[in-house]
Protein backbone atom coordinates (compact mmCIF):
# COMPACT_ATOMS: atom_id res chain seq x y z
CA UNK A 1 0.00 0.00 0.00
CA UNK A 2 1.52 3.63 -0.81
CA UNK A 3 1.17 6.20 1.68
CA UNK A 4 -0.98 8.40 -1.04
CA UNK A 5 -3.53 5.71 -1.20
CA UNK A 6 -4.44 5.88 2.20
CA UNK A 7 -7.03 8.85 2.87
CA UNK A 8 -7.63 9.36 6.72
CA UNK A 9 -7.68 12.60 8.48
CA UNK A 10 -4.27 13.94 9.67
CA UNK A 11 -3.91 12.67 13.06
CA UNK A 12 -4.95 8.92 11.67
CA UNK A 13 -2.64 9.00 9.18
CA UNK A 14 0.31 9.53 11.32
CA UNK A 15 -0.81 6.20 12.85
CA UNK A 16 -0.64 4.03 10.05
CA UNK A 17 1.18 1.09 9.48
CA UNK A 18 3.82 0.53 6.70
CA UNK A 19 5.83 -2.94 5.92
CA UNK A 20 9.35 -2.21 5.08
CA UNK A 21 10.56 -4.33 2.71
CA UNK A 22 14.43 -5.14 3.28
CA UNK A 23 16.98 -6.99 0.99
CA UNK A 24 19.98 -7.81 3.29
CA UNK A 25 20.08 -10.17 5.94
CA UNK A 26 19.63 -9.51 9.47
CA UNK A 27 21.99 -7.07 11.26
CA UNK A 28 23.08 -3.48 11.40
CA UNK A 29 24.36 -2.26 8.10
CA UNK A 30 21.47 -1.52 5.13
CA UNK A 31 22.46 -0.20 1.71
CA UNK A 32 22.02 3.43 1.42
CA UNK A 33 22.57 5.48 -1.49
CA UNK A 34 26.04 3.62 -2.90
CA UNK A 35 27.61 3.64 0.91
CA UNK A 36 26.41 1.78 4.14
CA UNK A 37 22.92 2.98 6.06
CA UNK A 38 23.25 2.22 9.68
CA UNK A 39 20.51 0.38 11.80
CA UNK A 40 19.28 0.73 15.10
CA UNK A 41 15.74 -0.87 14.65
CA UNK A 42 16.69 -4.60 15.81
CA UNK A 43 16.25 -6.97 18.91
CA UNK A 44 19.31 -8.81 17.69
CA UNK A 45 21.18 -7.07 20.62
CA UNK A 46 24.36 -9.80 20.30
CA UNK A 47 24.49 -9.72 16.39
CA UNK A 48 24.21 -13.43 16.65
CA UNK A 49 20.97 -13.60 13.82
CA UNK A 50 23.48 -13.77 11.13
CA UNK A 51 26.58 -15.23 13.10
CA UNK A 52 27.80 -17.70 10.47
CA UNK A 53 28.42 -20.97 13.34
CA UNK A 54 24.74 -20.60 14.20
CA UNK A 55 23.81 -20.48 10.79
CA UNK A 56 26.18 -23.50 10.15
CA UNK A 57 24.12 -25.18 13.09
CA UNK A 58 20.78 -24.49 11.25
CA UNK A 59 21.91 -25.87 7.99
CA UNK A 60 23.48 -28.74 9.30
CA UNK A 61 20.00 -29.40 11.19
CA UNK A 62 17.91 -28.93 8.07
CA UNK A 63 19.72 -31.59 6.19
CA UNK A 64 19.43 -33.88 8.93
CA UNK A 65 16.05 -33.42 10.25
CA UNK A 66 14.05 -31.88 7.56
CA UNK A 67 12.82 -28.18 7.41
CA UNK A 68 9.91 -28.74 9.39
CA UNK A 69 9.20 -30.39 12.58
CA UNK A 70 6.20 -32.63 10.59
CA UNK A 71 3.86 -31.90 13.71
CA UNK A 72 2.79 -30.53 17.57
CA UNK A 73 5.00 -31.62 19.99
CA UNK A 74 2.29 -34.21 21.63
CA UNK A 75 1.92 -35.74 17.75
CA UNK A 76 5.13 -36.30 16.19
CA UNK A 77 6.76 -32.97 16.25
CA UNK A 78 9.13 -33.73 19.27
CA UNK A 79 12.28 -34.49 18.52
CA UNK A 80 16.30 -35.44 20.80
CA UNK A 81 16.86 -31.43 19.35
CA UNK A 82 14.31 -30.39 21.22
CA UNK A 83 14.77 -32.02 24.21
CA UNK A 84 18.59 -31.33 24.35
CA UNK A 85 17.70 -27.70 24.28
CA UNK A 86 14.64 -27.68 26.66
CA UNK A 87 17.46 -29.36 29.16
CA UNK A 88 20.04 -26.89 28.37
CA UNK A 89 17.71 -23.68 28.96
CA UNK A 90 16.39 -25.52 32.07
CA UNK A 91 19.96 -25.74 33.20
CA UNK A 92 21.22 -22.04 32.57
CA UNK A 93 18.17 -20.39 33.89
CA UNK A 94 18.42 -22.68 37.08
CA UNK A 95 15.11 -23.86 36.89
CA UNK A 96 14.17 -27.48 36.81
CA UNK A 97 12.27 -27.92 34.04
CA UNK A 98 11.98 -25.73 30.68
CA UNK A 99 9.00 -26.53 27.82
CA UNK A 100 9.69 -24.78 24.13
CA UNK A 101 6.86 -22.85 22.51
CA UNK A 102 6.47 -21.78 18.78
CA UNK A 103 6.59 -18.18 20.13
CA UNK A 104 6.65 -15.95 22.66
CA UNK A 105 2.91 -14.95 21.84
CA UNK A 106 1.85 -18.76 21.94
CA UNK A 107 3.89 -19.04 25.48
CA UNK A 108 1.92 -16.14 27.19
CA UNK A 109 -1.27 -17.38 26.05
CA UNK A 110 -0.61 -20.92 26.87
CA UNK A 111 0.45 -19.90 30.78
CA UNK A 112 -2.28 -17.93 31.23
CA UNK A 113 -5.13 -20.32 29.76
CA UNK A 114 -3.51 -23.11 31.88
CA UNK A 115 -2.92 -21.69 35.22
CA UNK A 116 -6.19 -18.97 35.47
CA UNK A 117 -9.15 -19.45 35.39
CA UNK A 118 -12.69 -16.93 36.16
CA UNK A 119 -11.70 -17.24 39.86
CA UNK A 120 -8.18 -15.62 38.80
CA UNK A 121 -6.92 -11.72 39.37
CA UNK A 122 -4.34 -11.16 36.68
CA UNK A 123 -2.48 -7.96 38.01
CA UNK A 124 -0.30 -6.20 34.92
CA UNK A 125 2.34 -3.85 34.57
CA UNK A 126 0.42 -1.32 32.28
CA UNK A 127 3.22 -1.22 29.99
CA UNK A 128 3.75 -5.44 29.68
CA UNK A 129 3.44 -6.89 25.82
CA UNK A 130 0.31 -7.29 23.98
CA UNK A 131 0.50 -10.82 24.06
CA UNK A 132 0.04 -10.59 27.71
CA UNK A 133 -3.18 -8.73 27.39
CA UNK A 134 -4.50 -11.36 24.96
CA UNK A 135 -3.07 -14.37 26.99
CA UNK A 136 -5.71 -12.63 30.04
CA UNK A 137 -8.90 -12.91 27.60
CA UNK A 138 -8.39 -16.67 26.68
CA UNK A 139 -8.04 -17.52 30.15
CA UNK A 140 -11.18 -15.66 31.46
CA UNK A 141 -9.58 -14.18 34.84
CA UNK A 142 -10.56 -10.97 35.56
CA UNK A 143 -7.66 -8.10 34.85
CA UNK A 144 -6.60 -5.46 36.79
CA UNK A 145 -3.58 -2.97 35.71
CA UNK A 146 -1.32 -1.35 37.99
CA UNK A 147 0.73 1.79 37.70
CA UNK A 148 4.51 1.25 35.28
CA UNK A 149 7.03 0.01 37.53
CA UNK A 150 4.82 0.39 40.15
CA UNK A 151 5.25 -2.00 43.32
CA UNK A 152 3.49 -0.18 45.80
CA UNK A 153 0.44 -0.06 43.16
CA UNK A 154 0.88 -3.75 42.36
CA UNK A 155 0.52 -4.49 46.19
CA UNK A 156 -2.54 -2.28 47.20
CA UNK A 157 -4.35 -4.30 44.22
CA UNK A 158 -3.07 -7.72 45.38
CA UNK A 159 -4.58 -6.58 48.58
CA UNK A 160 -7.71 -5.58 47.51
CA UNK A 161 -8.63 -9.25 45.68
CA UNK A 162 -10.09 -10.91 49.08
CA UNK A 163 -10.12 -14.64 47.91
CA UNK A 164 -9.32 -14.21 44.39
CA UNK A 165 -6.48 -16.52 44.05
CA UNK A 166 -3.91 -13.97 41.74
CA UNK A 167 -1.35 -14.25 39.51
CA UNK A 168 1.06 -10.91 39.03
CA UNK A 169 2.91 -10.58 35.50
CA UNK A 170 5.57 -7.81 34.89
CA UNK A 171 8.48 -7.92 31.73
CA UNK A 172 11.81 -8.24 32.66
CA UNK A 173 13.25 -5.54 30.92
CA UNK A 174 10.18 -3.18 29.07
CA UNK A 175 10.07 -3.29 25.35
CA UNK A 176 9.47 -0.23 24.54
CA UNK A 177 10.96 1.80 27.15
CA UNK A 178 13.99 -0.72 28.45
CA UNK A 179 13.60 -0.71 32.40
CA UNK A 180 13.59 -3.08 34.55
CA UNK A 181 11.06 -4.26 36.27
CA UNK A 182 11.11 -3.90 39.78
CA UNK A 183 11.21 -7.87 40.14
CA UNK A 184 12.36 -7.86 43.67
CA UNK A 185 10.16 -5.86 45.12
CA UNK A 186 7.29 -7.32 43.16
CA UNK A 187 8.31 -10.89 44.22
CA UNK A 188 7.80 -9.77 47.66
CA UNK A 189 4.26 -8.31 47.11
CA UNK A 190 3.11 -11.44 45.32
CA UNK A 191 4.52 -13.55 48.35
CA UNK A 192 3.09 -11.46 50.73
CA UNK A 193 -0.48 -11.87 49.09
CA UNK A 194 0.04 -16.00 47.87
CA UNK A 195 -0.31 -14.66 44.45
CA UNK A 196 1.71 -16.79 41.78
CA UNK A 197 4.52 -14.56 39.89
CA UNK A 198 5.79 -14.85 36.49
CA UNK A 199 8.27 -12.51 34.28
CA UNK A 200 8.27 -12.15 30.75
CA UNK A 201 12.43 -11.84 30.17
CA UNK A 202 11.79 -11.14 26.29
CA UNK A 203 14.01 -8.65 26.24
CA UNK A 204 16.42 -9.35 29.00
CA UNK A 205 17.26 -12.71 28.42
CA UNK A 206 20.60 -13.46 26.97
CA UNK A 207 21.89 -9.79 28.04
CA UNK A 208 21.97 -9.68 31.69
CA UNK A 209 23.04 -11.53 34.48
CA UNK A 210 26.54 -13.59 34.66
CA UNK A 211 26.16 -15.97 31.86
CA UNK A 212 23.64 -13.98 29.80
CA UNK A 213 20.50 -15.45 32.05
CA UNK A 214 18.65 -12.55 32.11
CA UNK A 215 16.71 -10.00 34.39
CA UNK A 216 15.97 -12.55 37.29
CA UNK A 217 19.38 -13.57 37.47
CA UNK A 218 20.79 -10.25 37.28
CA UNK A 219 18.75 -9.44 40.59
CA UNK A 220 19.34 -13.31 41.73
CA UNK A 221 15.51 -14.39 41.76
CA UNK A 222 15.32 -18.02 41.92
CA UNK A 223 12.39 -20.46 40.91
CA UNK A 224 11.22 -19.24 44.37
CA UNK A 225 11.08 -16.02 44.22
CA UNK A 226 10.11 -15.89 40.28
CA UNK A 227 8.07 -19.73 39.69
CA UNK A 228 7.10 -18.97 35.84
CA UNK A 229 10.16 -17.73 33.68
CA UNK A 230 9.26 -17.24 30.06
CA UNK A 231 11.24 -15.73 27.22
CA UNK A 232 11.86 -15.75 24.07
CA UNK A 233 14.15 -16.77 21.51
CA UNK A 234 13.96 -14.73 19.02
CA UNK A 235 15.68 -11.31 20.22
CA UNK A 236 19.12 -11.70 21.87
CA UNK A 237 19.36 -15.21 21.04
CA UNK A 238 18.71 -14.43 17.42
CA UNK A 239 16.44 -17.58 16.59
CA UNK A 240 13.18 -18.13 16.68
CA UNK A 241 10.69 -19.60 19.48
CA UNK A 242 10.12 -19.15 23.24
CA UNK A 243 10.13 -21.13 26.68
CA UNK A 244 9.44 -21.07 29.77
CA UNK A 245 11.51 -22.64 32.68
CA UNK A 246 10.08 -23.50 36.37
CA UNK A 247 9.20 -26.58 38.25
CA UNK A 248 8.75 -29.82 36.68
CA UNK A 249 5.34 -29.85 37.79
CA UNK A 250 3.91 -26.89 36.07
CA UNK A 251 6.11 -27.85 33.16
CA UNK A 252 4.15 -30.83 33.01
CA UNK A 253 0.58 -29.36 33.86
CA UNK A 254 1.20 -26.68 30.59
CA UNK A 255 1.90 -30.19 28.59
CA UNK A 256 -0.98 -31.88 29.83
CA UNK A 257 -3.35 -28.88 30.00
CA UNK A 258 -2.32 -26.15 27.30
CA UNK A 259 -3.94 -25.64 24.33
CA UNK A 260 -2.12 -22.98 22.14
CA UNK A 261 1.02 -25.72 23.80
CA UNK A 262 -0.93 -28.29 21.82
CA UNK A 263 -2.55 -27.19 18.71
CA UNK A 264 -0.04 -25.49 16.98
CA UNK A 265 3.32 -27.03 15.11
CA UNK A 266 6.11 -27.35 16.88
CA UNK A 267 9.64 -25.46 16.17
CA UNK A 268 11.53 -27.04 13.70
CA UNK A 269 14.34 -29.05 15.24
CA UNK A 270 16.69 -27.25 13.05
CA UNK A 271 15.94 -23.81 14.76
CA UNK A 272 15.92 -25.82 18.12
CA UNK A 273 19.92 -26.93 17.06
CA UNK A 274 20.41 -23.05 15.85
CA UNK A 275 19.27 -21.56 19.04
CA UNK A 276 21.48 -24.59 21.10
CA UNK A 277 24.80 -23.01 19.22
CA UNK A 278 23.27 -19.57 19.97
CA UNK A 279 23.10 -20.26 23.33
CA UNK A 280 26.46 -21.82 23.69
CA UNK A 281 27.79 -18.27 22.08
CA UNK A 282 25.47 -16.73 24.61
CA UNK A 283 27.69 -18.20 27.81
CA UNK A 284 31.09 -18.68 25.78
CA UNK A 285 31.28 -15.05 24.16
CA UNK A 286 30.58 -12.80 27.18
CA UNK A 287 32.92 -10.28 25.84
CA UNK A 288 29.45 -10.02 23.51
CA UNK A 289 27.43 -8.22 26.51
CA UNK A 290 30.81 -6.60 27.47
CA UNK A 291 30.62 -4.53 24.00
CA UNK A 292 27.27 -3.74 24.38
CA UNK A 293 27.61 -2.41 27.83
CA UNK A 294 30.55 -0.08 26.79
CA UNK A 295 28.06 1.14 23.95
CA UNK A 296 24.66 1.87 26.07
CA UNK A 297 26.91 3.82 28.13
CA UNK A 298 29.11 5.51 25.69
CA UNK A 299 25.55 6.18 23.87
CA UNK A 300 23.67 7.86 26.97
CA UNK A 301 27.06 9.92 28.46
CA UNK A 302 27.00 11.56 24.94
CA UNK A 303 23.05 11.83 24.47
CA UNK A 304 23.44 13.45 28.15
CA UNK A 305 26.10 15.67 26.67
CA UNK A 306 23.68 16.60 24.05
CA UNK A 307 20.66 17.66 25.99
CA UNK A 308 18.87 14.57 24.06
CA UNK A 309 15.53 13.64 26.16
CA UNK A 310 16.34 9.94 26.19
CA UNK A 311 14.20 7.96 28.79
CA UNK A 312 16.10 6.06 31.86
CA UNK A 313 17.09 2.66 30.58
CA UNK A 314 20.10 0.32 31.25
CA UNK A 315 19.74 -1.68 28.30
CA UNK A 316 20.48 -1.76 24.50
CA UNK A 317 16.50 -0.33 24.22
CA UNK A 318 17.31 3.40 24.10
CA UNK A 319 14.02 5.29 23.93
CA UNK A 320 14.12 8.93 22.83
CA UNK A 321 11.20 10.56 23.89
CA UNK A 322 9.43 13.39 21.15
CA UNK A 323 5.85 12.96 22.67
CA UNK A 324 4.15 14.00 19.11
CA UNK A 325 3.40 10.88 17.06
CA UNK A 326 4.00 13.20 13.68
CA UNK A 327 6.87 14.61 14.87
CA UNK A 328 8.56 11.09 15.62
CA UNK A 329 7.60 10.00 12.23
CA UNK A 330 9.11 13.13 11.08
CA UNK A 331 12.57 12.64 12.81
CA UNK A 332 12.41 9.07 11.95
CA UNK A 333 12.34 9.80 8.41
CA UNK A 334 14.91 12.49 8.01
CA UNK A 335 17.30 10.33 9.27
CA UNK A 336 16.63 7.54 7.31
CA UNK A 337 17.16 10.45 4.20
CA UNK A 338 20.78 10.25 6.17
CA UNK A 339 20.74 6.41 6.06
CA UNK A 340 19.96 5.70 9.50
CA UNK A 341 17.03 3.32 10.53
CA UNK A 342 15.54 4.02 13.42
CA UNK A 343 11.92 3.58 14.00
CA UNK A 344 9.41 5.78 15.54
CA UNK A 345 7.22 4.37 18.22
CA UNK A 346 3.38 5.43 17.95
CA UNK A 347 0.12 4.48 19.56
CA UNK A 348 -1.26 2.30 20.51
CA UNK A 349 1.91 0.65 20.81
CA UNK A 350 2.75 3.17 22.78
CA UNK A 351 0.33 5.27 25.04
CA UNK A 352 -0.85 8.89 23.35
CA UNK A 353 1.47 11.55 23.47
CA UNK A 354 4.24 9.30 24.31
CA UNK A 355 6.03 8.26 20.41
CA UNK A 356 9.42 7.90 20.76
CA UNK A 357 12.05 6.99 19.16
CA UNK A 358 13.27 3.47 19.68
CA UNK A 359 17.08 3.39 19.31
CA UNK A 360 18.14 -0.38 19.72
CA UNK A 361 21.92 -1.37 20.32
CA UNK A 362 23.63 -4.14 19.24
CA UNK A 363 27.10 -5.38 20.11
CA UNK A 364 27.71 -5.24 16.32
CA UNK A 365 27.79 -1.90 16.39
CA UNK A 366 31.01 0.97 17.29
CA UNK A 367 31.32 3.94 18.54
CA UNK A 368 31.69 5.35 15.61
CA UNK A 369 28.15 4.08 13.96
CA UNK A 370 26.76 5.37 17.82
CA UNK A 371 28.67 8.98 16.87
CA UNK A 372 27.21 8.76 12.85
CA UNK A 373 23.97 8.09 14.74
CA UNK A 374 24.01 11.01 18.00
CA UNK A 375 25.10 13.36 15.46
CA UNK A 376 22.09 12.46 13.19
CA UNK A 377 19.95 13.14 16.72
CA UNK A 378 21.47 16.17 17.84
CA UNK A 379 20.76 18.10 13.85
CA UNK A 380 17.53 16.70 13.87
CA UNK A 381 15.48 16.30 17.64
CA UNK A 382 13.52 19.07 18.41
CA UNK A 383 14.86 20.83 21.92
CA UNK A 384 12.55 22.42 23.62
CA UNK A 385 14.20 23.64 26.88
CA UNK A 386 17.76 24.57 24.80
CA UNK A 387 17.98 27.63 22.87
C1 LIG B 1 8.45 -10.21 21.48
C2 LIG B 1 7.73 -10.39 22.75
C3 LIG B 1 6.81 -11.42 22.95
C4 LIG B 1 6.37 -12.32 21.82
O1 LIG B 1 7.37 -13.16 21.43
P1 LIG B 1 7.35 -13.77 19.94
O2 LIG B 1 8.29 -14.90 20.00
O3 LIG B 1 7.79 -12.66 19.05
O4 LIG B 1 5.93 -14.19 19.68
C5 LIG B 1 6.26 -11.58 24.19
N1 LIG B 1 6.56 -10.75 25.20
C6 LIG B 1 7.40 -9.72 25.04
C7 LIG B 1 7.69 -8.81 26.19
C8 LIG B 1 8.01 -9.49 23.81
O5 LIG B 1 8.82 -8.46 23.63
Amino acid sequence: MQADSVHLPDCAADLVRFRQVRNTPTGIHRPFAGGVGLAFDSNDYLGLAAYPPIQEAWCRGGRYWGVGSGGSHLLSGHTRAHEKLEAALAAWTGRERALLFSSGYVANLTVLQVLCGRRHVVVQDRLNHASLWDAVRLSGARLRRYAHGNVEDARRILNAMGDAPGFLVSEGVFSMDGDWGPLPGLADAARAARAVFMVDDAHGIGIWGPLGQGSCSHYALGEDAVPILMATLGKALGTYGAFVAGSAQLIEQLIQEGRPYRYTTALPPALAEATLAALECVIREPERRERLFGLIDYFKACSTQLGLPLLPSPSPIQPLWLGSARVALDVSRALEARGIVVPAIRPPTVPHGQARLRISLSSSHTREDLDRLLQGLSDLCPRPNRS
